[in-house]
């Protein structure tokens, strides 16, 4: 395997952040559907990252203190019997040959090979967030304490956490990473292209999924980045719907977050258009509106700023144009300091993207918001939903700041906060609104992904149009996969 390198030089990468410790790192495990049955598996993206190793069941060992086997893998021994049911295996010589371990051992081994591994260790590394991995790691480090109790040598006597350093490492890109999270850019676009072509009133939503999903799996994406969410109507107001079980209806939008996965690399695209191809004049107003926060947010998404920024210019834009349409009352400092925004636009601006659709990284560093950087990729998603069913909105009349209640909510945890939230709420009081009923039941979300590079921002999705006149007109062409029956 040619990528073999890739693999390499980021284990290189990793074992020098962690010194002269040992990491122990768990692959993702098959989970069962049913019986026999299991979910489609597929590999934890910091395994996969160090190892590009895609079975379950196995463990990474990387030592960079030891001096023959620094690199060593554990994983299912070849099986004539069980291959024969279950597929191929490397087994332990393939891990050696094919993924240039130092050496392999069968997963039965673990713990044997561990006990001589770990005395003299101080700390191991894992992923304290696997926690039945992390428990057989404390337990087998409990077992050795007779060791140091009898002998007074040391054993490890802790986990660290490796997510900080999965963090940093996985937030830059390189050349290649960068050249497959383009390909998934592409992929995914071309599948939304045909998503517009495809789809007329009449069809279901998990139709026009299947019309899109197939163009990402010719195109060379094994699997979807994440659940393709394919909401036609008002079910666009559903952040996370992905029931894809509604009849596409005449006059309404149908709302598209998908991204095919290649080479473990997502993207994370986000188109609304009209099910029979024309906006009305209330779609298209909210449409350029999310639109026009896009582009106020790529304006700003350049090296050096923070993704904070990038979020505060879409939500700048979106207030002003909310108060424009009547959607919110003004005056629009007023409601940009009540974060009044947020009864239509209740989710970020961004995230990070690579390996997983929420990538890997830090939004902050040493508290402050963290810089934008070459290499970094992310999504600009600004959107839109306003719910048919609340035709009168309930604003509070509290000046707060977002990135406070944030924080508050991380420290308390949500229930504790929300609490408190309620409560500030009623002490300030509320004003009761009504919105004008043409814009009910219309959600709208546009979203792209952007990489910082030497030469400014990349869209990696921009093949896909956003612009309406374009997009009505794709909504026109006539589909590519064929309507059977
Ligand atoms: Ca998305």
């Amino acid at each position: 395997m040619t990528d073999q390198i890739f693999f390499a030089a980021r284990r290189a990468d990793f074992m020098d952040r962690i010194g002269g410790d040992i990491a122990i790192l768990p692959a993702a495990s098959e989970a069962v559907r049913n019986d026999d049955v299991h979910h489609p598996f597929r590999q934890n993206s910091d395994f996969w990252y160090l190892t590009g190793f895609a079975e379950p069941d196995a463990v990474a060992v990387l030592d960079p203190a030891h001096p023959d086997e620094p690199y060593v893998l554990f994983v299912r021994p070849k099986d004539r019997e069980t291959e024969t049911w279950d597929g191929y295996r490397s087994g332990v010589e393939g891990a050696v040959a094919e993924y240039g371990a130092d050496a392999a051992y069968p997963i039965a081994d673990l713990d044997k090979v561990l006990r001589t591994r770990l005395g003299g260790r101080r700390a191991v590394y894992t992923a304290t967030s696997q926690h039945q991995f992390a428990q057989r790691l404390t337990r087998l480090m409990t077992a050795l304490r007779s060791v140091a109790v009898r002998y007074g040598r040391p054993v490890p006597d802790r986990l660290i956490d490796t997510s900080p350093i999965f963090d940093e490492m996985r937030l830059y890109k390189t050349a290649d990473e960068i050249d497959s999270l383009r390909r998934a850019g592409d992929i995914s676009a071309a599948g939304h292209a045909e998503a517009m072509r495809f789809t007329k009133p009449g069809l279901f939503e998990y139709q026009v999924a299947a019309a899109m999903e197939y163009v990402f799996r010719i195109k060379g994406s094994r699997r979807d980045g994440y659940p393709s969410i394919v909401a036609g109507g008002a079910n666009a107001c559903i952040l996370h719907y992905t029931e894809n079980d509604s009849e596409l209806r005449d006059g309404d939008l149908l709302l598209i977050d998908a991204g095919a996965e290649y080479e473990y690399f997502s993207a994370d695209i986000t188109r609304t258009f009209p099910i029979n191809g024309r906006f009305t004049p209330e779609q298209r107003t909210i449409y350029e509106l999310v639109l026009g926060a896009q582009l106020a947010a790529f304006s700003v998404a350049v090296e050096g700023t923070t993704m904070r920024a990038v979020h505060e210019a879409s939500v700048d834009t979106i207030t002003e144009g909310l108060v424009g349409l009547g959607l919110l009352p003004g005056p629009i400092d007023r409601a940009r300091r009540m974060n009044h925004y947020r009864e239509f636009f209740m989710h970020g601006t961004g995230h990070w993207l690579g390996h997983d659709v929420h990538d890997s990284g830090t939004y902050g560093l040493d508290g402050k918001p963290r810089h934008l950087e070459v290499g970094m990729s992310f999504t600009v998603e600004p959107g839109i939903y306003i719910s048919s069913e609340r035709p009168t909105i309930k604003l509070p009349l509290l000046e707060y700041d977002q990135e406070e209640w944030t924080e508050r909510r991380l420290m308390l945890g949500a229930t504790a906060a929300k609490e408190l939230e309620v409560a500030e709420r009623e002490a300030a009081g509320f004003e009761e609104f009504e919105l004008p009923t043409q814009f009910l039941g219309i959600g709208v979300r546009i979203e792209d992904d952007i990489l910082i590079t030497e030469s400014g921002p990349e869209n990696l999705t921009g093949s896909l149009p956003t612009d309406p006149d374009e997009v009505e007109a794709l909504c026109a062409e006539t589909p590519t996969v064929p309507l059977l029956g």
